[in-house]
């Protein structure tokens, strides 16, 4: 069986822009994202679903998405978060994540998560590092 394409990631298997690594949970730029700055926060351990975790563990990841948005909002001077879990329908990757969205006043999303833009060249690496600057001050 292919294994999980964030696993992999997880693994430094496949190349990912990371805004945050701890011991229990990486968070990373989606590849397509919706606005600049779209990030994906996800545990280390494979979960599938929401429904997958354990209460203690779901608390922690809580607390980080909290974090993690803060450091999105601040590192791309966005005016709001949208979060979105896709659970099960419309999931295409099986392992647990948020989506962690830079919205702007102005900006109204054209589709449900669609359409997607592109980073031009070294602007994927100066989100992501915006984000992480943010982070440390949060
Ligand atoms: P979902 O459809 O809600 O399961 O979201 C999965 C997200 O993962 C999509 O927004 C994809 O663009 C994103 N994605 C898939 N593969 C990668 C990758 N290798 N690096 C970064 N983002 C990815």
């Amino acid at each position: 069986m292919e294994e999980c394409i964030f696993c992999k990631i997880v693994k430094k298997e496949i190349k990912a822009s990371l805004v945050l690594e701890n011991e229990k949970f990486i968070a990373f730029l989606d590849k397509s994202p919706i606005f600049k700055g779209h990030t994906l926060l996800i545990p280390k351990k494979h979960i599938e679903t929401l429904f997958d975790f354990s209460e203690d563990y779901l608390k922690e990841f809580s607390v980080e998405t909290k974090r993690i948005a803060e450091g999105v909002k601040k590192g791309t001077n966005c005016d709001g978060i949208l979060l979105i879990n896709n659970n099960i329908v419309s999931q295409s990757v099986p392992h647990f994540h948020v989506h962690i969205i830079p919205r702007e006043k102005g900006k109204p999303l054209r589709g449900f998560m669609w359409p997607r833009t592109k980073y031009k060249e070294g602007e994927e690496e100066e989100f992501a590092d915006r984000i992480r600057t943010a982070l440390t001050k949060i």
